[in-house]
């Protein structure tokens, strides 16, 4: 299985490359082999199975957008490869965006979702309800992202704000998308497990870690 993590310099502000490493290192404690490719923004978008990208500022998210476009991550996708992002790389995979100005600007597309500028930023702790189980991570952004109704979020939002104060991120057959950081897969390992075996197209075995303790820490201190 090959794992491509795309343009770390643009969208690594918030130390979301992580998300590349617990996912490589979860499939290979398992016995799975598994590629790790990083992508700069001079390379060509290679072929992989699975799509990484993280959290950035304004600037380099609208140049991100750009250069998906051009490498036709789109196409990519209708391969049938899967993609998993953060914050800004969930913004620009919707149809367009806002930064700063208010000024607007045309996402990849993937995901029928619109990001406008909130009022105020939203900063802070980040927990979200994803089926019975918690996500949790931080937030950091200035946009809003609304999802057309036939797109499904991630989940419902405990603390903080996510999408829209109401929901975080958003599912779809091959895409998945929050505005966690954290990184959010080493904070959470059964969601790492879940993206990672959709990715793999298997069940995983448990795969018992220090992080499944920190975990359960973080999900205590949130309280009932
Ligand atoms: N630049 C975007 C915003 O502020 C995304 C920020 C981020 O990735 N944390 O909304």
């Amino acid at each position: 299985m090959r794992i491509a993590l795309l343009y770390p310099e643009l969208l690594g502000t918030y130390g979301d490359g992580g998300n590349a490493l617990v996912l490589a290192e979860r499939a290979r404690r398992r016995g799975r082999r598994v590629e790790l490719v990083t992508v700069t923004l001079d390379e060509r978008l290679p072929g992989a199975d699975l799509y990484l990208l993280g959290g950035g500022e304004d600037g380099p998210q609208r140049l991100a957008a750009d250069l998906l476009r051009r490498g036709d991550l789109a196409a990519r996708v209708a391969d049938g490869a899967r993609v998993f992002a953060v914050c800004a790389g969930l913004q620009v995979l919707g149809t367009s965006f806002a930064v700063e100005g208010d000024d607007r600007y045309d996402g990849v597309g993937l995901v029928a979702a619109t990001t406008v500028r909130g009022e105020r930023r939203s900063v802070g702790d980040l927990a979200v309800r994803v089926g019975g189980r918690l996500l949790v991570g931080f937030e950091n952004h200035g946009g809003r992202t609304r999802l057309d109704g036939a797109v499904a979020p991630l989940g419902e939002v405990v603390r903080g704000r996510g999408s829209d104060g109401r929901h975080d991120g958003f599912v779809t057959e091959r895409v998945v998308a929050t505005y966690a950081h954290g990184p959010v897969f080493a904070l959470n390992p059964w969601f790492a497990d879940q993206v990672l075996g959709a990715a793999l197209g298997e069940e995983l075995e448990p795969l018992a870690t220090v992080a499944d303790r920190l975990y359960a820490e973080r999900c205590a201190r949130l309280g009932p």
